[in-house]
């Protein structure tokens, strides 16, 4: 059984998180060391620790990340512009929270993928 993780508490709303969007599949907040002007965290309500752990039945959840980044792209206005996701897998993709996350970030130039 993986171990839980901040997210969990953030999910069952038992620590302080400015969320944005909560339904039964997923729960959307704003990260708290935000690397850009929007910048949120779109989470499956299950405890899945890192891609490496997706299993077919947990395809439902993670198709609703694409939908809520979206929805909360169009709501930050920064859907014309444009926007980055991010999901970041273990300690080479620079992965720090074990329970699976899309960052979703924009508002402004993002500058390369990435910066060597
Ligand atoms: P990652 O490096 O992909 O695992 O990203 C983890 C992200 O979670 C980082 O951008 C952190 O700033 C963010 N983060 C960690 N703790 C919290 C929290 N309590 N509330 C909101 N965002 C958080």
């Amino acid at each position: 059984m993986a171990e839980e993780t901040i997210f969990s508490k953030i999910i069952r709303k038992e620590i302080p998180a400015d969320v944005v969007y909560q339904d039964d599949l997923v729960t959307a907040f704003r990260d708290i060391n935000p690397r850009a002007s929007s910048h949120i965290l779109i989470i499956p309500n299950k405890l899945i620790p890192t891609v490496n752990d997706v299993e077919e039945q947990d395809e439902r959840a993670l198709g609703r990340l694409f939908t809520v980044a979206k929805k909360l792209a169009a709501e930050e206005g920064i859907d014309q512009d444009g926007y980055r996701l991010i999901v970041n897998c273990n300690a080479h993709g620079g992965q720090e929270v074990y329970h699976i996350h899309m960052h979703l970030v924009g508002g402004e130039p993002l500058g390369p993928m990435l910066v060597s």
